[in-house]
C-alpha cells in the first residue's frame, strides 16, 4: 500500500436513517486517511430530491461525530473543494455533461417517459434485458441543439462504447471484465438539470481529489459505466474498493428492513441513532463493524487509534459478513470495561437522567466500580443501579419474604438488621458485614435468607451489585429508612 496521503470520502444520500453500512465505510475511509496523513471528507449526495428526507443529513453528521469519525471537510465545516452538498454543485455537473457531449461521449435524449416505458415493456415481453434502445444516440447534433433551444425536455445520456470490453479494477476483487455490448447508455443528467449518481459522484471524486473510493458492492453493477465516464474525461482513476454487503444474522440472504425490525424487538438495531439510544458505545460499534470486512482476528479488541495503527486496505476482504449482535454485545461490554470511571460516569448520567433520576455525582463515581462488570450496554445501569439515586425503593412484598420463611420471621430478621446496622455511627461495608455475618451464625438462618431480605429492603430488587459496598455508598440514614420501610411492609403482609 502506498503511503501517499489518501483523500477519502463518505458520500451518503440523505434518504433515511444512518445505518451500519455507512458507518463501516466511513470508518475505513477515516482509518485510511489518518493512517496516511490524508483527509476524510463528508459529501452529501442529495440529487434525488424525491428521496431526500428532512433531518437525514443532520443525522449523518451527528452520527459520524458520535462515532468519533471527524471529517476534515464537509457541508457544515466547508473546505477547499466545496460545496460538499451536491445540490449546490449543479453548474459544475452541467458544465461537465456539456464537455462530454462536445467530446462526442454523451448526447441529449428527448425520449419521453412514456416512450421509454413502451420500449421496456416490449423488451420484457421478448424476455430481453430492459435497456435504452439508443433512439437518440445518433441524432444530428444541430437538430438536437434546435430542439433544446425550443425548450423541449431532455436528459443527457452517456455514450457507451459498443464494441470491445471494459476492464475495471477493484482493489479487493481484481479485474472485472464486461463486454461493452452488455452496457447501457445511462442518463447522467436529468430533465431537472440535476445529475444522476453516475455523473455527480465521478465528477466530485475527481474535483475533490479523492484517491480511494470505498463504497458498497451494490455499485459493482454500474462500476464499468463509472470507469468509462472517468476515462471519457481523461482523468486518473481512484483506487476502487467495493465492500461486501451485510448478511442477516442467520447468514442466509442480505440484511433487510424486515430483519432490522426483528432485531429491534431484541434490543438491537442497525441504525446508528438507535444504537446510541440502546446504550451501545461508539467504541463497541466501531470495533464490531470494523471486523465485518477486515481480515484481522475476529476477536481483536481495538480502539480507534489502534485501528489506525493496524489498518491497511490490503487486509480488507470482499466476502460478505453476517451481522452478529452477540458480538456487538461482547465488544460493547469489553469497551465499557476499558473506559475510565470518569468517562463512564459522563456516559451513564444521561441514562439515569432519562429515567427522571436525580444523579449525585459523588455517588455515581463510587457506584461505577460496583456495576461496571455487569454492563453490556450503558442503559443496563438502570437495572443494576437506579436504586442508588431513588428517594425511596418499593420492594415487592413477596420478595421480602426469604425462601423457607414466613413474613413474621422475615420481619424479625429485618428488625435485627436494623438494630445491628443502626448501632454504629457510619455504615462502612467492613463495619456492617462482620456483625451481620455474626448474626447469621448465631440466628441459625442462612446467609442467603438474611442477606436476601436486606438486599431487597435496601435496593428494592433481588439482584444487585455487592450488598455491603452498595449500602456504604447509599449511606446509613437512607439504608435504615429503607429497612424500616421494609419492616412496615412485612408487618402488614
Ligand atoms: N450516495 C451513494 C449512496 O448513498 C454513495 C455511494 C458512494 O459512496 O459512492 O449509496
Amino acid at each position: 500500500m502506498s503511503n501517499k496521503p489518501a483523500r477519502t470520502r463518505i458520500a451518503p444520500s440523505p434518504t433515511g436513517h444512518m445505518h451500519l453500512g455507512t458507518a463501516r465505510v466511513a470508518l475505513y475511509d477515516y482509518l485510511l486517511a489518518k493512517k496516511t496523513g490524508g483527509q476524510f471528507i463528508l459529501r452529501i449526495e442529495d440529487t434525488d430530491l424525491k428521496r431526500t428526507v428532512p433531518g437525514a443529513e443532520q443525522e449523518i453528521m451527528d452520527g459520524l461525530r458520535w462515532l468519533g469519525l471527524t471529517y476534515d471537510e464537509g457541508p457544515d465545516i466547508g473546505g477547499q473543494y466545496g460545496p460538499y452538498r451536491q445540490t449546490e454543485r449543479r453548474e459544475i455537473y452541467q458544465a461537465h455533461a456539456k464537455t462530454l457531449v462536445e467530446k462526442g461521449r454523451a448526447y441529449p435524449c428527448f425520449c419521453s417517459p412514456e416512450r421509454l416505458d413502451q420500449v421496456r415493456q416490449a423488451q420484457m415481453k421478448n424476455k430481453e434485458n430492459p435497456r435504452y434502445d439508443g433512439a437518440c444516440r445518433s441524432l444530428d447534433p444541430d437538430d438536437a441543439a434546435r430542439r433544446i433551444a425550443n425548450g423541449e425536455a431532455y436528459t443527457i445520456r452517456f455514450k457507451m462504447p459498443q464494441e470491445g470490453a471494459t476492464v475495471a479494477r477493484d482493489h479487493l476483487r481484481g479485474d472485472i471484465v464486461t463486454e461493452n455490448k452488455q452496457l447501457n447508455d445511462q442518463v447522467i443528467l436529468k430533465t431537472d438539470g440535476l445529475p444522476t449518481y453516475h455523473l455527480a459522484a465521478i465528477v466530485d471524486d475527481h474535483e475533490m481529489k479523492i484517491t480511494h473510493v470505498m463504497r458498497g458492492s451494490e455499485w459493482l453493477g454500474t462500476f464499468p459505466l463509472h470507469v468509462n465516464i472517468v476515462r471519457a474525461f481523461g482523468w486518473d482513476e481512484p483506487v476502487w474498493i467495493h465492500l461486501s454487503v451485510f448478511l442477516k444474522p442467520s447468514g442466509k440472504g442480505k440484511m433487510s428492513k424486515r430483519e432490522a425490525a426483528e432485531a429491534m424487538k431484541d434490543g438491537y438495531s442497525i441504525f446508528i441513532k438507535d444504537m446510541q439510544e440502546l446504550g451501545f458505545t461508539p467504541e463497541g460499534v466501531l470495533n464490531w463493524s470494523a471486523l465485518m470486512g477486515w481480515g484481522v482476528a475476529e476477536d481483536d479488541v481495538m480502539t480507534l487509534d489502534q485501528m489506525i495503527e493496524r489498518f491497511s486496505i490490503d487486509s480488507l476482504t470482499p466476502s460478505p459478513a453476517a451481522v452478529n449482535f452477540q458480538k456487538l454485545d461482547h465488544f460493547n461490554a469489553t469497551h465499557i470495561r476499558l473506559l475510565t470511571t470518569e468517562d463512564l460516569a459522563a456516559r451513564l448520567k444521561p441514562y439515569f437522567t432519562r429515567e427522571g433520576l436525580n444523579v449525585r455525582d459523588d455517588v455515581l463515581l463510587k457506584m461505577i466500580p460496583l456495576i461496571r462488570e455487569r454492563l453490556t450496554t450503558l442503559d443496563d445501569c438502570i437495572s443494576f443501579g437506579a436504586f442508588f439515586f431513588k428517594d425511596e425503593v418499593t420492594p415487592n412484598p413477596e420478595d421480602l419474604i426469604a425462601k423457607g420463611l414466613d413474613a413474621k420471621q422475615s420481619a424479625e430478621i429485618a428488625r435485627r438488621a436494623y438494630q445491628i446496622l443502626g448501632a454504629g455511627p457510619g455504615l462502612s461495608h467492613e463495619g456492617s458485614e462482620a456483625p451481620m455475618r455474626a448474626y447469621v451464625e448465631e440466628s441459625g438462618y442462612s446467609a442467603s435468607q438474611v442477606f436476601g431480605i436486606l438486599r431487597v429492603a435496601v435496593t428494592g430488587q433481588k439482584v444487585s451489585p455487592p450488598l455491603f459496598e452498595s449500602m456504604e455508598i447509599i449511606g446509613r440514614e437512607i439504608c435504615l429508612r429503607r429497612i424500616q420501610n421494609a419492616i412496615g411492609i412485612l408487618e402488614k403482609t
